[in-house]
């Protein structure tokens, strides 16, 4: 062993997992207690492909349907996303807005609508005429017998999920704050260090293990949360969320100056409904459109491993096939890129980000982002970092509780 143990380091906060969450909590911790030692420690690489974050893209939209509480939290998490990029100098946001197209009869547009009428939010409704001409990637006619309508939110727009986690690494560093990539979190002992601090144990890349002492943790460990808090086991379930892209043999009108971040739902003619997501090209070939009816497959991470070496990317590829050529002409139909990543679900999709109950007040837990938490990443961070450092956030709804009973199931929400 290479550390003393009876001399374990002393931080004044630590943070476990520097993935979507935790980067921004490490980077807003120093902003918050600029003075502090600050330590962040990652099981993998400073960046890899194992966590919920992984996958070029993500979609930012400010008029959301789930509307209440989550708007004020976006509109704040646009403005740092905006700080980001300007403190970076780079485009880990690319506010290229955002559209939803659906027949006007659907549920989600009738909720959206609600939402943006609420909270007074920009937009813009376009019949499907007006849609093809500002968007022609969508000229292709709904298949279903309701013609499209488009909300088109001009607040939206895109992440790029990898640079994200990066470069709010990045910053914290550069204002003091240490990171040690390759070491995994084994548990997390509040009180048991000396005056009341906390150990925290760990393991090493390379078999070794030791300790830290921190005044105040962050646990931001992700789809993983229940291997130090297995109580939450009950509560957050691992779900496998393929990506997919596709090759239009014409790319312009799917190239960013053409084409926002997208929603599309579409009723065939038996009347199922499909939805997908996507960005436009990034990479100036190919097209992010993924299927959003594909949840479930597996428990755990390692679950998820084994998925995308099974037969599940064949099956998957088969089954979008027909319905890529119903969202868009002109793609091939098999995907030239499929990825399969995983996300913690809460029953009511509603986050977990809160004091652990029984640590006096030391652990604050973020986790059960439930396949939402890129666009809120920063303003989660932050309210992480106020829970450790004032033990409360303005910011932070009471439903984000820490869970000891079981929450609803998010049919159940209304
Ligand atoms: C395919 C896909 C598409 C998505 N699309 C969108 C979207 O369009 N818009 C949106 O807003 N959200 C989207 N999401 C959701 C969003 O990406 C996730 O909610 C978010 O990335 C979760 O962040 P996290 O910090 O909880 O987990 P992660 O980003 O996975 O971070 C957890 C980190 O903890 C580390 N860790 C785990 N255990 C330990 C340990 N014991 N010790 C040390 N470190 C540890 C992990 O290695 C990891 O780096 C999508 C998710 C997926 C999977």
């Amino acid at each position: 062993m290479s550390e003393h143990p009876e001399h374990p380091e002393h931080y004044d906060y630590v943070v476990v997992g520097c993935g979507s969450i935790g980067s921004m909590a490490l980077w807003q911790l120093t902003e918050r207690a600029p003075d502090a030692r600050i330590l962040g420690l990652e099981r993998f690489g400073r960046i890899h492909t194992k966590g919920s974050y992984s996958g070029e893209s993500r979609l930012f939209r400010v008029a959301l349907k789930e509307g209440g509480i989550y708007i004020p939290l976006v509109q704040r998490a646009r403005e740092m996303w905006l700080e980001l990029n300007k403190r970076t100098g780079r485009d880990v946001f690319l506010p290229i807005g955002a559209v939803s197209v659906a027949p006007a009869d659907f549920a989600t547009m009738r909720q959206t609508m609600e939402v943006i009428a609420e909270h007074d939010l920009e937009h813009e409704v376009l019949d499907a005429t007006e849609l093809a001409g500002r968007y022609p990637a969508f000229a292709a006619p709904a298949p279903g017998a309701s013609p499209d309508v488009a909300i088109v939110d001009p607040a939206g727009g895109g992440i790029r999920p990898e640079l994200a986690v990066a470069l709010s690494q990045q910053l914290a560093l550069d204002a003091g704050a240490e990171l040690r990539d390759h070491t995994r979190v084994l548990a997390i002992e509040p009180g048991e260090g000396p005056d009341g601090s906390t150990f925290i144990r760990l393991s090493r890349q390379d078999g070794t293990v030791g300790t830290v002492m921190a005044d105040k943790v962050i646990v931001a460990n992700g789809s993983w949360a229940a291997d130090l808090y297995p109580d939450l086991a009950e509560h957050i379930s691992v779900q496998a969320i393929p990506l997919t892209w596709y090759l239009p043999l014409e790319i312009t009108d799917f190239l960013p100056e053409n084409l926002p971040i997208f929603m599309r739902d579409v009723t065939t003619s038996t009347g199922e409904v499909w939805h997908c997501y996507g960005a436009p090209s990034l990479d100036g070939y190919s097209v992010k459109i993924s299927h959003g009816d594909f949840a479930g497959g597996a428990s755990t991470p390692d679950g998820i491993e084994e998925l995308r070496t099974g037969v599940l990317p064949e099956i998957l590829t088969t089954l979008f096939a027909e319905r890529t050529s119903a969202f868009f002409d002109g793609m091939l139909d098999d995907p030239v890129r499929l990825t399969i990543h995983h996300d913690g679900f809460t029953a009511d999709h509603v986050p977990v980000l809160g004091l652990a109950p029984g640590s006096d007040g030391v652990v604050t837990v973020a986790t059960g982002m439930s396949g939402n938490g890129m666009k809120f990443a920063p303003v989660y961070g932050r309210i992480a970092a106020d829970l450790a450092v004032d033990g409360t956030s303005p910011l932070r709804p009471d439903s984000f509780d820490y869970p000891t009973t079981a929450r609803r199931s998010a049919a159940d929400v209304t």
